[in-house]
């Protein structure tokens, strides 16, 4: 069949970057009606024809070009940051001389000595160019395909290696409670766990996709229909695109509308963080102490507490149901949405909480400096630290590559300072596209925790290995 995608285990994208068009021309006509239908049994947009919702529907979607010219250019109504083209990725496996999988029969040897190499030039599951540790591109053709026959070798966007290993130690798979390896009884590395344990699952990874089984990918394998090309097989819903109907929205905001209701933030660069807005009070509100000044109830236990005891007792609440929680009497509103109180919330959940994927992974070589050059304009400009500028570079020849061996300053002391608008930059995380396909990863991450924790107290659940490394 040509060329094909095959998708990444942790996120679900391809090495191509993902979708660069809304729908293929064929499908305009059901999908309009599709959307139509979802419309209605919404109960959305009573006072407007079908005929007149079908016709912005079919313009919105025309407009995005769907006729196949110039298929692989990316076009404008693309945000910056989705669907970038040609992702790193990271291949995990034995590889012979051919770059083909070393297995004899149907057996592969253990996750000991796994090879870990970055790639670059994805297609068909396989990669053309690897990368060494200088930063080298050389040619060599490495096999991860699901379609060559019990190939155990598979691989990841660079950007998700990086965030398992960082993130697994906060849902509780520490690296020093590794799996020994049987055959020498040493521990064996990161990337040999997750090599047995993705194969050594009860079922093989999905063919063609390449994802794995038990791994809940929200919907976005439905995306590869031999490529990763169209975001509408993401759609969920109609929210956003009756939402701009409604509001009488056009053109390009109608397009960015359905784009939204396609969840094509999942297909997004998950380091760009999010920059300060002029700075507007709107962007920090206040919540005020009315509802206990006028509340006759006399003050609950919890609120007796003080502030410092509280964040401990609740930190094992999501946000959600904080919140939730706050909405259940007055004086439990005011105490929890009270800004200083708040404000303990979200640096407790930054530091070591549920919000910690908001801070760059040291390893992840996206993260560090563009987090810190988006972070500290956050900050008020007396106490700003300065830019990565020239300065901090090794030497005036320096190009944009040697950026990545600057020491970056720590993120993480500038967002728990105590000058920093936390709830704000929380709620324009929740705004950024970016963003929420991070936070999104840091739930892939979880899930891969129950695998872990699942291989590491049974061990594999289908032995297809060799015990030792074939020699090379
Ligand atoms: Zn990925």
């Amino acid at each position: 069949m040509g060329s094909w995608d095959e998708l990444c285990i942790l996120c679900g994208v391809a090495p191509a970057g993902g979708p660069i068009r809304m729908i293929t021309d064929s499908d305009v006509d059901q999908e309009t009606k599709n959307i139509l239908q979802d419309i209605r049994d919404g109960g959305l947009l009573p006072h407007l024809q079908d005929s007149e919702i079908e016709l912005l529907i079919h313009q919105c979607m025309a407009s995005t070009g769907v006729l196949p010219q110039d298929f692989l250019a990316k076009p404008s109504w693309i945000p910056e940051g989705m669907s970038e083209p040609s992702r790193k990725c990271i291949a995990i496996g034995h590889f012979d001389s051919f770059g083909e999988p070393r297995i004899e029969g149907t057996k592969a040897p253990t996750g000991k000595d796994v090879e870990v190499h970055n790639v670059l030039y994805g297609c068909s599951g396989s990669f053309n160019a690897v990368e060494d540790e200088e930063g080298t591109v050389v040619d060599r053709h490495l096999v991860c395909s699901i379609s060559f026959e019990n190939n155990p070798n598979f691989f990841l966007c660079q950007h998700c290696f990086h965030y398992l290993e960082a993130w697994l130690p906060m849902f509780g798979v520490m690296p020093s409670h590794a799996r020994p390896s049987p055959s020498d009884g040493q521990l064996l590395p990161f990337a040999g766990e997750l090599y047995e344990i993705v194969n050594s699952r009860g079922q093989r990874r999905h063919y063609p996709s390449g994802l794995l089984p038990g791994i809940e990918y929200d919907g976005i394998e439905a995306s590869l229909l031999q490529w990763q090309r169209h975001f509408i097989q993401c759609r969920k819903g109609v929210k956003y695109l009756a939402q701009a109907i409604e509001e009488r929205k056009q053109d390009q905001d109608l397009v960015a509308a359905l784009l939204r209701d396609c969840r094509g933030w999942m297909f997004t660069d998950p380091a760009i963080w999010p920059k300060p807005y002029a700075i507007d009070s709107n962007l920090t509100p206040t919540f005020t102490r009315e509802f206990a000044s006028t509340s006759p109830t006399p003050p609950s236990k919890i609120e007796t507490l003080p502030n410092e005891l509280l964040p401990p007792i609740l930190r094992d609440l999501p946000l959600r149901s904080l919140l939730a929680l706050s909405a259940t009497c007055r004086s439990l509103r005011t105490l929890i949405t009270e800004p200083s109180f708040l404000d303990i919330i979200l640096r407790d959940s930054i530091s070591h909480g549920e919000l910690h994927w908001i801070l760059p992974v040291a390893s992840a070589q996206s993260d560090m400096a563009a987090a810190y050059e988006a972070v500290r304009l956050w900050l008020p400009e007396h106490g700003r630290p300065p830019p990565l500028d020239a300065d901090e570079c090794p030497s005036e020849d320096a190009d944009v590559d040697n950026r990545t061996e600057i020491v970056v300053p720590p993120v993480m002391p500038l967002i728990l300072s105590p000058e920093f608008p936390r709830l704000a930059f929380v709620r324009a995380c929740w705004e950024s596209d970016s963003m929420m396909s991070r936070k999104r990863l840091w739930k892939q991450v979880e899930q891969f925790g129950f695998l872990w924790k699942d291989y590491r107290s049974h061990g594999w659940k289908v032995d297809r290995f060799i015990p030792t490394v074939a020699e090379k």
